[in-house]
């Protein structure tokens, strides 16, 4: 049997090979700073998550080392056997106040938060209606929660109208989405979500893994940029590993939702606290994230110059108004040729093809970083200019683009 197994595998990496899917980890020495070292080599890079330029902040690595002294490094346990640190807690009352919302729950990972939100929320003749393009994780949870799936086109309310209209679905409803989604770095239509979920009795969970710290002057996210409550938004699920700079995830929301999720969240329950000196760090970072707005002006700044440095070398000028920057070139090639063009010149920007993304529409997925320079985009602006200009000679930039 394992025999089979064994050749079955074989088989999807020599298929994923041929495909030109076959993808590996590059090393990262240092920091995840723009100017790092990606597998021996010197780049720019234009692809973490980091949006407010926290993670390698030494505010938040002094207040990591202060959590190790006080705490060690593992938990040590389940939160609800005894790895339920006094800097969890701190950081699940910062989280609260941050998101304006009762309580906060801790959870290892993005990931895992979904998985365990759903999977309390839903039982088996529950309906969940997902947008067409939210993150792995939230299709995942649904179909490990077991519940029925209906798919809305992508960031239509009135799509997700008409689905909500069937009959047959009287029982549970919960609209789940993005608020930011991941490859277009667009925003969800929230205010129009949460008014087709009241009407039809649903609740409405968003994940703001790309929007919190992000978003609004003061990083509330897009709930906050729609000027969205508990009362409109009941679920609230945020990661750290992104804009916080740290790792991990929480749920935000009412007091009936957070003890559910204590007494049911599989993946809260069965799983080891993350190390509470992460939860130390995590809080300093919290609160920078909400006091140094200045981040979330330079990122503004930043991508308000590298719209118009993209329509000034004849690409159109990405609609998102997050740091993720979709650069969109159509074919697969160019995209792929542009990415391999640009880290020959020491930038690093992924190409993201189909199917990651629908046909024709492959790009480079560029995000920035409040701790990029005007001078670092600039850079990255004249770079792809050469580089598609050189792709098809005789044409300039401005023309192979359109
Ligand atoms: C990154 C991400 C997650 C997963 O979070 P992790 O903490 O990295 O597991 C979930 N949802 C969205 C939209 C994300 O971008």
């Amino acid at each position: 049997m394992s025999g089979r197994i064994e050749s079955r595998l074989l088989e999807r990496l020599d298929r994923a090979r041929a495909r030109g899917l076959w993808r590996r980890p590059r090393i990262l020495d240092g920091p995840q700073t723009p100017e790092q070292i990606v597998d021996g080599r010197p780049v720019l890079a234009f692809c973490s998550n980091d949006y407010l330029g926290l993670a390698a902040d030494p505010r938040v690595a002094a207040a990591a080392r202060e959590g190790l002294e006080r705490y060690g490094v593992g938990a040590g346990a389940a939160h609800l056997v005894n790895g339920h640190s006094r800097a969890h807690a701190e950081l699940e009352e910062a989280l609260a106040a941050f998101t304006g919302r009762p309580r906060a729950l801790l959870f290892s990972t993005g990931y895992m938060a979904n998985l365990g939100v759903l999977q309390t929320l839903m039982s088996r003749h529950d309906t969940v209606f997902e947008d067409r393009l939210n993150h792995a994780s939230l299709i995942d949870a649904a179909r490990l929660a077991g519940c029925r799936t209906r798919r809305y086109r992508h960031a239509d309310a009135a799509d997700l109208t008409r689905r909500l209209r069937e009959p047959g679905a009287e029982t549970g409803r919960l609209v789940v989405t993005d608020g930011v989604f991941s490859m277009d770095g667009d925003l969800a239509p929230l205010a129009e979500l949460a008014s087709a979920a009241r009407r039809y009795n649903a609740w409405l969970m968003v994940d703001d893994a790309h929007g919190l710290g992000v978003l609004g002057r003061d990083g509330g996210g897009s709930c906050a940029c729609f000027g969205l409550g508990m009362d409109d938004v009941p679920v609230l699920m945020g990661t750290l590993g992104k804009a916080f700079g740290t790792a991990g995830a929480f749920v935000a929301g009412s007091d009936t939702l957070i003890e559910a999720l204590i007494q049911f969240a599989r993946s809260y329950v069965y799983t080891t606290a993350m190390p509470p000196a992460l939860a130390s760090a995590t809080l300093a970072a919290v609160r920078i994230a909400a006091r140094e707005t200045w981040r979330r002006e330079h990122l503004a700044a930043l991508i308000a110059r590298l719209g118009a440095g993209l329509e000034h070398i004849g690409l159109p000028r990405p609609s998102s108004m997050s740091p993720i920057q979709p650069v969109v070139l159509g074919d697969t090639g160019r995209a792929s040729a542009a990415a391999a063009g640009l880290l020959e010149h020491g930038l690093l920007v992924p190409a993201i093809r189909p199917p990651t993304v629908p046909e024709a529409t492959a790009r480079l997925r560029i995000t920035l970083s409040a701790r990029h320079t005007e001078a670092q985009v600039d850079r990255l602006v004249e770079t792809l200019d050469r580089v598609l200009a050189r792709e098809s000679p005789g044409a300039t930039g401005l023309e192979s683009a359109r």
